[in-house]
């Protein structure tokens, strides 16, 4: 057996696996679960995207080996889109990885760039699969709490000296998962000038980039002056084209730490199916309607989860971007002990805080991923447990 390796001592306890499991439990019992709990778009990839993918599935070019810096045509695909939507100029050769699904790249990079025992900083509460890296990896975790009355942003100026001298890497993640919050462009400023002088690389995980609500466009890292100098942002076709099985992604930025991501993916995976790469190319390519579509669902359904919610007494934080709600928990309950009466008794299923670290205490997370008229139903359930009256 493996009991004594370090690596998979380390893996952090996957919290959505338990939660999957108390959902499916409750369900055999007959209930009818309204599943508020989970991280996965519901909606079907535009079918332009899957029609394109049919056609190249079908080129015998496309059933090789592909190189494992990806298909160059995605390369220039990625940065014309960062030149059109963001004014962001990328070499594509250089300053582009592509992944097989973001994930991949923010586990790697810490793996490729980081020796035992360095330090690396992650927001708390964060984005759990962080910390696949920080095992895999065997580096040292420090934690930057991200607070509600600074917009859930790390305070830089509040960190430890000692840590900070010694931290090397340090991830961001705006649109945030799971409370919801957007950058402004201040704080990537002050994030470049913070990474420049205490010599910090930055990975800002852009996810759900493409989902900001109230018509404010989400701002890409990468429009920071010096961003280039210091980091990369990872991008992922998951949630703005629905394609969060097909696993693919890119990186972009800092032409070291975009080589370091190369060069590991080529030894742990090489590519990504061809036709998914030129299927992606057909996304970026496109006019975007559909992901203006799916962002205007999703601000539908925040207005409508959060009138619901506020009909019952409980008020949102008022999220900017992603397709989350972050609430809080009431008075007398934590985060756990909160999502688990909302199962037990109103059968609502929703992510407890503290699945996202210690940070993510006294709220619960709420998925927009289902359709009215479910959200009212699940708030006039739980008000009928009389907990914000
Ligand atoms: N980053 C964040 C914040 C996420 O929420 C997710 C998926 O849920 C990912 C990265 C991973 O996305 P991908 O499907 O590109 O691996």
């Amino acid at each position: 057996n493996f009991e004594e390796s370090k690596v998979l001592q380390n893996l952090p306890k996957q919290f959505f696996a338990s939660l999957v499991k108390k959902v499916n439990a409750k369900v055999a019992t007959g209930a009818d679960v309204i599943n508020l709990g989970q991280g996965n778009p519901d909606q079907p990839t535009p079918d332009y995207i899957v029609k394109s993918m049919q056609a190249e599935t079908a080129k015998p070019a496309n059933h090789k080996y592909s190189q494992f810096r990806g298909d160059p045509e995605l390369k220039k695909a990625a940065a014309n889109f960062y030149q059109r939507e963001y004014g962001v100029e990328l070499d594509p050769e250089k300053e582009i990885a592509i992944l097989g699904g973001s994930k991949i790249g923010l586990v790697e990079l810490p793996f490729a760039i980081l020796n035992p025992g360095d330090t690396m900083l992650l927001p708390d509460p964060g984005y759990p699969d962080y910390l696949s890296g920080v095992a895999l990896a065997q580096v040292k975790l420090k934690l930057m709490r991200l607070k509600e009355e600074n917009g859930f942003l790390p305070d830089y100026d509040s960190l430890d000296k000692d840590i900070v001298d010694r931290a090397k890497l340090m991830y961001l993640n705006y649109p945030n998962n799971p409370t919801g919050a957007v950058a402004t462009p201040e704080f990537f400023k002050k994030t470049v000038a913070f990474a420049k002088q205490n010599k910090v690389g930055v990975v800002q995980d852009f996810a759900y980039g493409a989902i900001g609500f109230d018509g404010k466009r989400p701002i890409s890292f990468l429009q920071t002056p010096g961003a280039k100098d210091i980091g990369i942002e990872t991008y992922t076709f998951s949630k703005s084209y629905n394609m969060a099985g097909w696993r693919i992604g890119f990186a972009a930025g800092n032409a070291d730490m975009i080589e370091a991501i190369n060069l590991i993916q080529d030894h742990l995976f090489v590519s990504v199916f061809p036709a998914i790469q030129k299927a992606a190319i057909t996304a970026l390519d496109s006019d975007q309607s559909t992901v203006k579509t799916l962002v205007a669902l999703y601000e539908k359904r925040r207005n409508q989860f959060f009138k619901a919610a506020r009909a019952i007494g409980w008020e949102p934080y008022p999220s900017g971007g992603s397709f989350y709600a972050w609430m809080p928990v009431p008075k007398g309950y934590t985060s756990e002990s909160f999502a688990d009466l909302l199962l037990d008794k109103a059968a609502v299923a929703v992510a407890p805080g503290n699945g996202f670290g210690e940070g993510g205490e006294g709220f619960v997370r709420v998925g927009l991923l289902i359709d009215e008229p479910r959200f009212t139903e699940a708030c006039q359930r739980i008000a009928k447990l009389h907990l914000f009256d």
